[in-house]
């Protein structure tokens, strides 16, 4: 089976041949630690979760090497940090431990590495000095830039001229730089300021080095997918391009570059002010985390999604038929129409319709798409069905009961039976539970 990845870089879809089938190797940009990730967030951890997936399953999880890193050095870091008077290192440990628990309960496989900037400061010295070296980076004021006139082919998978960038990015001019474009590499640090010793006095890394040293760590100088969210395609990743390639004589940073579409909530960019922002954490504990992995799916990644409260019922009203149909299984079959859809450009949409065609369950299991925690006890949860609706229909056989009306109290039970719910009556009055 061949998967067809559409590559930013070329912008086509192109069948993907592994630089080596027993080592598939891929990096995808990670969090930056000082706050709970949002829904919008857990798209590229979902999305590159079933390209994980399916990748081991065509070639063997032993044969796949994915890396998500985590950013735990950067300005908003020391600022969370200093504003709620605790140490960066307990900042970032407690967010790093939230992230990794809200992205398990979305049904993501861990990575199989997830470095830390911090740990790799020497790896991104030792680059940086490579840039130097090559003339691709110069020292100036404590602080390192990357010479963007160093490299033609600057802002290649943006399609950007210097000239369109400058016009169109919210640069930083500073007196240090030699062109606007130029971006940091190294900065230095004050005192009350996290900080390594370096050639260039004692400082910190620019957020774009860190994933070249990581990526390059793990994965060596060309591997074969880099993801991340559409946001990154400039300047993050053009920036990570000329970095690794500037070091590395020009060799390929990533063969295949994928980028996943933007989330928006009820048709609105997500936003604090606009009081539409939803962690996943605030989402997980209104819905199943298998219900938001669904909703997120039944979008194809690279179209924007608009994530809706009704999308979510009507996932979840659609996980519910499923698995009345059919009980996962351990160990699914494969099925030609869903792994031809997966391998379609990740084409997700697809694969669920043809789920739904086959009713079968069981495969999807096998990807991560469903089936990672039992959906049948979930369903079972009492916060899954409407509580207040049923809570009505008890009082309302209570009342028919004591007028004696018993055709209308046998209506009510039976109305509530079809809907899953099991009405007891006890010495205490009635209560109910979710049919087994
Ligand atoms: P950040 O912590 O902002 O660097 O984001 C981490 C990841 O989430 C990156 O891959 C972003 O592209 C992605 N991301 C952030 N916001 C959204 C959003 N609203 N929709 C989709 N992806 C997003
Ligand atoms: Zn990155």
């Amino acid at each position: 089976m061949t998967i067809r990845l559409f590559n930013t870089l070329t912008k086509t879809k192109e069948d993907f041949a592994p630089i080596d089938a027993a080592n598939v190797r891929m990096y995808v940009c990670g969090p930056t630690v000082y706050d709970f990730a949002h829904i919008g967030n857990a798209r590229p951890v979902i999305v590159f979760d079933v390209l994980f997936r399916l990748l081991r399953h065509i070639y063997g999880d032993a044969h796949v090497t994915y890396v998500r890193n985590i950013t735990d050095v950067d300005d908003k870091i020391n600022a969370r940090a200093a504003e709620r008077g605790i140490s960066i290192r307990e900042l970032t440990e407690e967010t790093a431990r939230q992230y990794a628990e809200d992205v398990a309960a979305l049904g993501n496989l861990p990575p199989t590495v997830t470095p830390r900037a911090t740990e790799h400061i020497a790896q991104m010295i030792a680059i940086i000095e490579q840039l130097i070296a090559a003339g691709h980076a110069y020292a100036a004021d404590g602080h390192v830039l990357f010479d963007v006139s160093s490299k033609p082919d600057y802002g290649k998978l943006s399609r950007r001229s210097l000239g369109e960038m400058i016009a169109g990015a919210r640069v930083e001019v500073a007196p240090y730089k030699k062109s606007p474009m130029d971006f940091v590499l190294w900065k230095p640090s004050d005192a009350a300021t996290p900080g390594w010793d370096s050639p260039w006095g004692r400082g910190r890394p620019g957020w774009h080095i860190e994933c070249s040293a990581m990526a390059g760590e793990y994965l060596g100088e060309t591997f074969d997918i880099h993801g991340g969210g559409i946001d990154l395609q400039f300047p993050h990743h053009e920036n990570e391009i000329a970095q690794s390639e500037g070091a590395h004589h020009n060799h390929p940073l990533a063969k295949v570059w994928m980028h996943n579409g933007f989330l928006q909530v009820e048709g609105e960019k997500m936003s604090k002010s606009a009081g539409n922002f939803f962690t996943i954490r605030d989402l997980l504990a209104d819905w199943p985390g298998e219900v938001l992995r669904f909703n997120m799916l039944r979008t194809h990644y690279r179209q924007p999604i608009d994530f809706t409260v009704a999308g979510l019922k009507e996932s979840w009203k659609m996980l519910e038929r499923w698995y009345e149909v059919t009980e996962p299984l351990a160990d699914p079959a494969p099925d030609a129409a869903f792994f031809e859809a997966l391998s379609d450009d990740l084409n997700t949409p697809a694969a669920i319709a043809s789920l739904h065609q086959a009713g079968d369950m069981a495969l999807a299991g096998g990807l991560g798409f469903l089936g990672f925690s039992n959906v049948q006890m979930r369903i079972a949860d009492k916060a899954a069905v409407d509580t207040a609706a049923i809570a009505d229909a008890i009082e309302a056989r209570k009342a028919a009961r004591a007028a004696k009306n018993f055709a209308e109290s046998d209506r009510i039970r039976d109305d509530l039976l079809a809907q899953g719910i099991v009405l007891k009556d006890g010495p205490g009055g009635t209560t109910w539970e979710v049919k087994k």
